[in-house]
């Protein structure tokens, strides 16, 4: 019983290699903030670990005491180590994680299964650190029995390639809106028409989705994000580089946020194409028809195509560890004038 939603694609491939036998020891699983991937790495820890009795040996059971605990994050052989795990460096993961994840790895499962780390934030080891990353290189190079080691990551690019090299890719994709809508319904209790919002505005990424209908101040501070988004094409520049200065001082500490407010950028902007183009009936920001139109009158399709393409740049160049002021400057200048 996988706990992963909308990733068939990888739910058969992981299914087949269990059943096969043959798992590997060190699994890269890549795609946006809120996609599922620590969910589908918990799914994998289940999975190698489940000792259910009917079980086929190709997934978790989800019943059995095993998965239990995987669940319930009490598992002794199954350890996350996060950005922020150690005070000393809050942007990255250090070299004292990595190590320590060394030594919870080479240490005999206590449940007899697999021992699994779970390294969430994969692509800060390349943020100029070598050590950490060296060390978790000499790992993916001689793993330990029965050690599975799985990188999470929504910004691929940034990975170190030879950490790439020694993973199996998994690439998650977002989910379809009528899909993400319908589990919201079934899975969550939502109400239709509020699911379906909520799917277009989460861009087929469940777990904002989830959020959103927990915690009503996610709304909230997207709301903020739009109103923010939607005044710079008619500011001054000034105002617009100094929004760029906010953000990039953000970065620092905090350059998932960062990530998300340019796809929300992203998100925003496509909408204004379609708008322009006469296909409003797809927007994501379904609730801010009215500006999304009046932008749309006063701009023209030549300016908002290329501006899509210079934020998707702008993204990878921030991955690439680009001067983020910089970088977020000249977007802020090829905004399309309204
Ligand atoms: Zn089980």
């Amino acid at each position: 019983m996988w706990k992963t939603v909308g990733q068939d694609h990888l739910i058969r491939q992981i299914s087949a290699s269990l059943q096969a036998g043959r798992v590997g020891h060190a699994y890269l699983l890549v795609g946006p903030p809120h996609v599922g991937k620590m969910t589908l790495a918990m799914d994998l820890a289940a999975a190698v670990n489940c000792r259910g009795e009917e079980n086929q040996h190709d997934g978790p059971c989800g019943r059995c005491e095993q998965c239990a605990r995987v669940s319930r994050g009490v598992h002794a052989d199954v350890s996350v180590v996060a950005v922020g795990g150690d005070s000393q460096t809050p942007t990255r993961i250090s070299i004292r994680q990595v190590r320590e994840a060394e030594n919870f790895l080479s240490i005999t499962p206590v449940e007899g299964g697999w021992k699994v780390i779970i390294l969430d934030g994969a692509e800060t080891l390349s943020a100029g650190q070598s050590e950490s990353a060296n060390a978790l290189l000499k790992t993916l190079e001689e793993p330990p029995e029965r050690a599975l080691l799985l990188l999470l990551s929504s910004a691929e690019e940034a990975i170190l390639p030879t950490i790439r090299s020694r993973c199996r890719i998994l690439g998650l994709r977002p989910m379809s809106g009528e899909l993400l809508a319908e589990f919201l319904i079934t899975e969550h209790g939502a109400e239709s028409a509020y699911a379906l919002w909520l799917s277009r505005l989460a861009r087929g990424c469940p777990g904002w989705a989830i959020n959103a209908l927990k915690d009503p101040t996610v709304l909230e501070r997207r709301t903020a994000l739009v109103d923010d988004i939607a005044e710079p094409g008619s500011s001054p520049l000034d105002d617009r580089f100094s929004y760029a200065n906010t953000l990039a001082g953000g970065f620092a500490n905090d350059r998932e946020s960062v990530r998300q407010t340019l796809y929300l950028w992203q998100s925003w902007w496509r909408d204004v194409l379609l708008v322009r183009e006469g296909v409003s009936q797809h927007v994501q920001n379904s609730d801010r028809r009215a500006d999304l139109e009046s932008l749309a009158a006063a701009t023209s399709s030549h300016l908002v195509v290329p501006f899509l393409r210079r934020i998707q740049e702008t993204l990878a160049a921030l991955d690439a560890n680009a001067n983020p002021r910089l970088a977020l400057e000249s977007l802020m200048l090829d905004v399309p004038a309204a």
